[in-house]
């Protein structure tokens, strides 16, 4: 009676959300300070002042130019301020007309795969692994094959050989995201570079531009000297989809942006291509107020001192305890092994000390769990007991 696909989509368990659901549920039963939820990307970090200050301002404003429909690509001054501030920050030449207003890297990515790939084509795009699960939802929904590359194992750098292996003639583009979720390492200049040169190399060998993908969600949230390069200035042919809902914790607000670099190949058609995508997509236009917002605030950077603190206090105490993660560079991931082969049920064992991580499976690769530190310090602090008696029913 329906479409079978939406139904199975719409069944298909998110193994974050159902973790998310069941802490809630939790909370409830037996106290808010006793269970410790590191399952959501959802920022703890209060928006900066200036995000209040222009939403104030606003509600001032003659509503219906407030709240009535923008254009498709976005309100024209506020283009042109995200266009300013990516200048200032990153040179190169950026205009408006660069740039597509979204509501949130979702939608720019879903754009983006829908642009890029032609339905029954089997044209493919290379994810490498583990990564964030709607990447497979969006690319298959919008007709294109995901391709899964394993990241090195050391590191979880992009292995450029295997990436460089998995490429063909079908090949439409490569996702990339950096900082990154789940894993929390920002890719090298490096290795983007090496990248960039398969990237360069396959393009003319199957004759045609091969894309990258740069989602940049968490661009902002770095740690230490680690650096998150300007994917456009290493490959031309770069596409940068970018929100706000990290930067300046607006999740629930839904804003961001695709920006299509006038070097690209095909710049043009590319936007076309991508707006008739959004279109497709039933996607009108990014909300009103928030363009606003974020206009007014393009150049505000967010407060990543709490991130530090409780990245560190939780490195602190998985040390103590002894357990093997990588040590976070960027984004507020961490990336721990399970003391199990299997990550589903390791992550069913620490439930039992109401500790809430997500089991690698849901990012394709097994033996791992998530933990998303963008929580309340004393949760950190607090569960620390429990890191300890979960460590220790392993190592009795
Ligand atoms: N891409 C990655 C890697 C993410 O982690 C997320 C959200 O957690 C998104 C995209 C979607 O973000 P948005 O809220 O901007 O749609």
């Amino acid at each position: 009676m329906f479409n079978a696909k939406s139904v199975a989509l719409g069944a298909e368990p998110s193994a974050i959300r159902q973790l998310f659901a069941y802490g809630l549920q939790r909370k409830a039963e037996i106290g808010e300070d006793k269970v410790f939820d590191y399952s959501l990307g959802n920022p703890n970090v209060p928006s900066p002042a200036e995000v209040t200050e222009k939403l104030k301002q606003l509600t001032t404003q003659d509503p219906v130019s407030v709240h009535g429909y923008t254009p498709a690509t976005g309100n024209p001054t506020v283009r042109e301020q995200v266009a300013a501030s990516l200048e200032r920050r990153f040179g190169g030449d950026v205009t408006a007309d660069d740039l597509f207003m979204t509501d949130g890297a979702s939608t720019s990515v879903s754009m983006c795969f829908r642009a890029m790939v032609t339905p029954g084509a089997t044209d493919e795009i290379i994810v490498p692994v583990p990564y964030f699960p709607e990447y497979r939802t969006w690319g298959e929904a919008n007709g294109g094959k995901i391709v899964e590359v394993p990241s090195r194992s050391d590191n979880f750098q992009l292995d450029i050989d295997a990436i460089d292996g998995a490429i063909n003639d079908h090949t439409a583009a490569v996702i990339i995201n950096s900082p990154n979720n789940p894993v929390g390492v920002v890719y090298t200049k490096n290795t983007l570079e090496a990248l960039a040169e398969v990237l360069r190399r396959a393009s003319e060998k199957y004759c045609h531009p091969i894309y990258l993908i740069s989602d940049e969600p968490y661009r902002e949230l770095v740690f230490g000297d680690h650096e998150v390069s300007w994917v456009p200035d290493i490959y031309d042919d770069t596409v940068v989809c970018y929100s706000w809902s990290k930067s300046l914790s607006l999740p629930g607000e839904r804003i961001g942006y695709v920006y299509v670099p006038k070097k690209a190949s095909n710049a043009h058609e590319l936007f076309t291509a991508l707006a008739g995508a959004a279109r497709a997509l039933g996607f009108v236009c990014a909300s009103a107020t928030y363009q606003q917002v974020v206009g007014a605030c393009a150049d505000v950077m967010p407060d990543i001192k709490p991130y530090e603190r409780n990245r560190a206090r939780l490195m602190k105490i998985l040390d103590d305890c002894g357990y093997e993660y990588i040590e976070p560079q960027g984004a507020f991931y961490l990336w721990m092994r399970a003391l199990e082969d299997d990550a589903q049920a390791f992550s069913d064992k620490a439930k039992e000390h109401e500790l809430l991580l997500v089991p690698s499976d849901s990012f394709g690769v097994g033996g791992w769990v998530r933990l998303g530190y963008c929580v309340a310090e004393k949760t950190i602090v607090n569960s620390e007991q429990a890191f300890h008696d979960l460590y220790n029913d392993y190592n009795k």
